[in-house]
């Protein structure tokens, strides 16, 4: 006899297991499916936390060695890297041993083993050892992720040309780092490596780095990152890796023509970004639609082609990020529970965890000239702030873009010490529909760099204070 759920949920990425405990909470019998040994997805086992932990632990080791002699702390570090990996397993383990918890706590069944799905209501599992077993359920969401993206004639073997996840793992730092990718993963992973001893080169198509990202912001950010030593190879695109003595050697051509370089890597870092992954999920045969992106098709309510079976997470269109599949874990259960659940994605923050880090939330300036919308703008320095400047991190900016006719905020662009944490202020009021004028007018704690918030508020009125 199959066993029968209200939902089946298959993956416990932040979108899958977030969805399946709001679910539990609204009153429906949940089970989740999971063809990893732990629950959490790409994020907590291969993803935002261990990349997160490594550039903590990376960051305090170059602090140790640079920056705290100004504070007068002598200090000689020496790295010790398989402390640090073990470090940030510890970490690691202390978040999915955490979802385990949670989905326990909240009686969600749970089954291990590769889901394939038959049709509306049937999902088969088959675990990696044993008897594939059938469950039914009302409805079926779809959270399965996503994968590395690969480049055309590139075989990764985690070794010398890793992808994030190898790049998680490295034995040692590697003497040249070669990343491919100018996205938050490449310099995230380029910043950890190079904080650990690595000469990085960030290779990319694009004249740019961080698309997408506000592009007056983008560039402030690359010029702070050279400064701390990682090169860039922008416009150029690789066209080969071949094998040799030392390492790879990687063959970058310039997209506008012209001759090629040969570059030296020890160890070679594929970002170029990730794909939909719906590999054994049985999408063809149970006839539910696919774009050409191979991201699953949703309706506004995220149902796919087929009646019953929804879709959520970087498996379908929209930011790849943790707390966006986590938002539509929450509005699937809710709708399913007969509730209006929704997702802003107006309003879906966006960082990169360098040091400092950057983080906006919003519409860049690019966007709105594109859509013809007026726009003031307000920035306010690090420089000009006394926290910043007290604990000497004073690189970096505020960028408030409001509306022209209404003062309603449409973007806010950080790069600051502690932006990943400054960020959601910003979303608070834009989710409110809350002006410049809004903003400067709060009481923001001093010292903080939280104030520098508030003075660019003021300055879309040109009325900042401390500068
Ligand atoms: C190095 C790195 C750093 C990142 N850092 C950040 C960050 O700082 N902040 C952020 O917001 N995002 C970050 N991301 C992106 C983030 O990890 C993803 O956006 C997020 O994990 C997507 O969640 P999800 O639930 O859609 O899918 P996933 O987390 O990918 O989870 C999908 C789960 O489904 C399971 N699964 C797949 N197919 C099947 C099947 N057929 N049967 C059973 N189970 C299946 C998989 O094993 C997996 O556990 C990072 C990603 C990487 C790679």
């Amino acid at each position: 006899m199959a066993q029968e759920y209200d939902l089946i949920v298959i993956g416990t990425g932040p979108g899958g297991y977030v969805c399946a405990i709001r679910a539990a909470q609204l009153g429906l019998k949940v089970a989740v499916i999971e063809r990893r040994a732990t629950y959490g997805g790409t994020c907590l086992n291969i993803g935002c936390i261990p990349s997160k932990a490594l550039l903590y632990a990376s960051e305090a080791f170059e602090q140790a060695g640079h920056g705290l002699a100004a504070m007068g702390i002598e200090v000689a570090p020496k790295l010790d890297l398989g402390k640090m990996l073990a470090f940030k397993d510890r970490g690691v383990k202390g978040n999915v041993d955490g979802v385990a918890y949670l989905l326990r706590k909240n009686k969600i069944a749970t089954h291990h083993g590769t889901a394939r799905i038959l049709g509306a209501g049937k999902v088969d599992v088959t675990p990696s050892i044993g008897e594939a077993q059938r469950l039914q359920a009302k409805h079926i969401v779809i959270a399965t992720g996503s994968d590395v993206a690969k480049l055309p004639g590139v075989d990764i073997d985690e070794v010398a040309i890793v992808s994030s996840t190898g790049a998680l793992t490295l034995e040692k730092p590697p003497r040249r780092l070669l990343v491919i990718g100018a996205g938050v993963i490449g310099l995230e992973l380029g910043s950890v490596w190079r904080r650990l001893g690595s000469e990085v080169l960030v290779v990319d198509i694009l004249d740019r780095i961080l698309p997408g990202v506000d592009g007056e912001t983008a560039r402030m950010m690359q010029r702070i990152l050279m400064k701390q030593g990682m090169n860039f190879k922008l416009s150029s695109k690789v066209t080969g890796i071949a094998k040799n003595a030392a390492g790879r050697k990687v063959a970058i051509a310039p997209v506008a023509g012209g001759a090629e370089a040969s570059i030296d890597a020890d160890v070679v870092l594929v970002a170029i970004g990730r794909v939909p992954y719906t590999q054994g999920l049985g999408l063809e045969a149970a006839g539910i639609a696919i774009d050409n992106g191979k991201r699953v098709l949703v309706d506004e309510r995220y149902q796919t082609s087929v009646s019953g079976i929804y879709a959520i997470g970087d498996v379908i269109a929209g930011p790849m990020l943790a707390h966006k599949a986590e938002e539509e874990g929450v509005a699937i259960a809710e709708i399913l529970a007969g509730q209006a659940g929704h997702v802003n994605y107006e309003v879906i923050p966006n960082v990169v965890y360098t040091s400092p880090e950057l983080a906006s939330v919003g519409k860049s300036e690019e966007e709105l000239k594109a859509a013809g919308v007026a726009y003031r703008v307000g920035k306010f320095p690090f420089t000009a702030n006394p926290r910043a400047k007290v604990n000497n991190t004073t690189e970096g900016y505020v960028k408030i873009l409001a509306n022209g006719a209404t003062d309603r905020i449409l973007g806010v662009h950080i790069i600051a010490a502690q932006a990943s944490e400054m960020i959601a202020e910003a979303a608070v009021i834009m989710e409110f529909g809350g002006s410049a004028e809004d903003l400067g007018r709060t009481c923001h704690p001093h010292p903080t760099l939280t104030e520098a918030v508030k003075e660019a508020a003021l300055a879309v009125d040109q009325r900042a204070i401390n500068i």
